[in-house]
């Protein structure tokens, strides 16, 4: 079994066949569907190309499945979604809203993992991670 991705609130699958998928809302205010990669620090983003994503954007993440808001309760600049690996154990991936930003964390109990050329950017974000809250309030 390869790794499974969650939505934090209703614990649907987000991945379908080779990809994420996310119901996103930009600024215009517009709304659709893209398909990520479930590899983390792979940052391809699949769209319909009439669904236009401005660089440097910040777009809003739902969950395709429950429609709640799946941003980061402790940053909400980023999504977060839970990734649960072939032997069960669960980790929170983190990453960047902003369109063109290559910004990822993946976390499990203040053991950090950070993935994309951006993610030096977030150095704070990269500590109040470490710092030792519970699990769930990520
Ligand atoms: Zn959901």
């Amino acid at each position: 079994m390869s790794n499974n991705y969650l939505c934090p609130r209703c614990k649907g699958y987000l991945n379908v066949g080779d990809h994420l998928v996310f119901n996103v809302k930009t600024k215009k205010p517009r709304g659709g569907l893209i398909f990520l990669s479930p590899e983390i620090g792979n940052y391809q983003v699949i769209k319909h190309p009439h669904f236009e994503l401005e660089e440097g954007e910040l777009v809003e993440f739902f969950c395709p499945i429950c429609h709640r808001k799946i941003h980061c309760t402790r940053n909400p600049y980023f999504a977060r979604i839970v990734m649960v690996d072939s032997e069960y154990n669960e980790f929170e991936i983190i990453f960047s809203r902003k369109v063109g930003e290559k910004c990822s964390f993946k976390v499990k109990e203040g053991k950090i993992t950070e993935f994309g050329k951006h993610a030096s950017r977030f150095n704070d974000m990269f500590k109040s991670l470490q710092s030792n809250q519970p699990f769930k309030n990520i």
